[in-house]
C-alpha cells in the first residue's frame, strides 16, 4: 500500500503534505485540551545589568509538557496557537501564571511576558492585564509586556492605543527582537517603548561581522538618544559581555547569565524564599 502511494515524486510530496497537515490538526486539538489539562509551564530567564550584574528581572517563556512528546518548544506551538486563535486563551493563561509566580517571589523583580501580535487585534489586552494584576496583587510596575515590531505593522493606530492603555495601568512595554522586522525604526517613532531588546542574531555575529558590530553600536546610540535602555539578547560568552560593557549597553540576557528555569528553581528567587519559609 505504502509502496504504491510513494512510487513517484508527486506521491512523496503529497504524502508528506498530508502528514504535515494531519500532524498540525492533531496538535491544534491537543493544544486546545492542554490548557484545561494544565500542561503549560512557565520557565524564567534572568535579565541582568551589564555593569553591576544585578538582576533586573525575569522573562517568562512558555513550555508545553506534552504527555507523549515531552517538552515542546514555543517555536513549534506558538505559531499554531496564533493561526488557530488559541493564543487568546493561552496568552491569558500565561499572563495569569506569570503574575501569580512573580507575586510570590520574595524579591520584587520585574517579570516580562511575551504578547503575540494576535493578542493585539482586539481590545481585550488592557482589560486582561488589569484583571490579572487585580487578582494576583502584583505591583503593575513589576510587569512588562514584550511585543515585536510586527505588532505595529497591521494597524499602528489601534496597536498604539492598546499599548497606551496597558502603559496607563503602570505596566511597561518592551520591544522584542529589535532589528529583525521590516519597520524597525518606524516602530520606535510610533510608540515610546520602555526598553529595546536587541535580537540575539546581532550578538551571535558580533565578533565575526563588522556589520553586526556596527548595528549593535547604532542601536545603542539610538537607545541613548531616545533615552530608552537597550537589553542585548542571546549573550553566551564572557567576551560578548565585555564588548557590551565597553559599548555602554545597559542590560543583557542569555545562557551565560542564566538558562530559562522553573520559578522554584531560580537561585536568586528560591534561596531567599526558602529562608523566608524557614524563618516564618
Ligand atoms: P523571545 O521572546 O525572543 O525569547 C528569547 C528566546 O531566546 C527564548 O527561546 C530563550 O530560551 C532563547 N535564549 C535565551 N538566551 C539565549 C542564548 O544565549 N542563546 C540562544 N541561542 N537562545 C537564547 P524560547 O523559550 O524557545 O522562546 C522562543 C520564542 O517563543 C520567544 O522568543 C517568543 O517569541 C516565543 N514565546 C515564548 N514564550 C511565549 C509566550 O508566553 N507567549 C508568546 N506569545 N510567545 C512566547
Ligand atoms: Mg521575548
Ligand atoms: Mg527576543
Ligand atoms: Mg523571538
Amino acid at each position: 500500500r505504502v509502496k504504491n502511494l510513494h512510487n513517484s515524486d508527486v506521491g512523496y510530496y503529497r504524502a508528506d503534505l498530508d502528514e504535515v497537515a494531519r500532524q498540525r490538526r492533531t496538535m491544534v486539538v491537543e493544544l486546545a485540551r492542554a490548557i484545561d489539562d494544565d500542561q503549560f509551564e512557565l520557565y524564567y530567564q534572568v535579565q541582568k545589568n551589564v555593569q553591576t550584574r544585578e538582576i533586573v528581572g525575569y522573562e517568562a517563556l512558555v513550555r508545553w509538557r506534552h504527555p507523549e512528546r515531552g517538552m515542546v518548544s514555543p517555536m513549534e506551538f506558538i505559531p499554531l496557537a496564533e493561526h488557530s486563535g488559541l493564543i487568546i486563551p493561552l496568552g491569558e493563561h500565561v499572563m495569569r501564571m506569570a503574575c501569580r509566580d512573580a507575586a510570590a517571589w520574595p524579591r520584587p523583580y520585574k517579570v516580562a511576558v511575551n504578547v503575540s501580535p494576535v493578542q493585539m487585534l482586539d481590545d481585550s489586552l488592557p482589560r486582561l492585564v488589569e484583571q490579572v494584576l487585580d487578582e494576583t496583587g502584583l505591583d503593575p510596575k513589576r510587569l512588562e509586556i514584550e511585543v515585536t515590531e510586527s505588532t505595529l505593522v497591521a494597524d499602528p493606530d489601534h496597536t498604539v492605543r492598546i499599548l497606551k492603555a496597558v502603559r496607563a495601568l503602570g505596566v511597561s512595554v518592551a520591544m522584542d527582537d529589535f532589528g529583525t522586522g521590516y519597520s524597525t525604526l518606524a516602530s520606535l517613532s510610533l510608540f515610546p517603548f520602555d526598553r529595546i531588546k536587541l535580537d540575539k542574531a546581532f550578538l551571535a555575529e558580533i565578533d565575526r561581522s563588522p556589520q553586526a558590530k556596527a548595528i549593535v553600536q547604532a542601536v545603542l546610540t539610538i537607545g541613548k538618544s531616545l533615552n530608552i535602555p537597550v537589553l542585548a539578547e542571546g549573550v553566551e560568552r564572557e567576551d560578548q559581555m565585555t564588548m557590551l560593557h565597553e559599548e555602554g549597553c545597559m542590560e543583557a540576557q542569555g545562557y551565560l547569565l542564566g538558562r530559562p528555569a522553573p520559578s522554584i528553581d531560580l537561585p536568586d528567587v528560591v534561596v531567599p524564599l526558602r529562608l523566608v519559609e524557614r524563618a516564618g
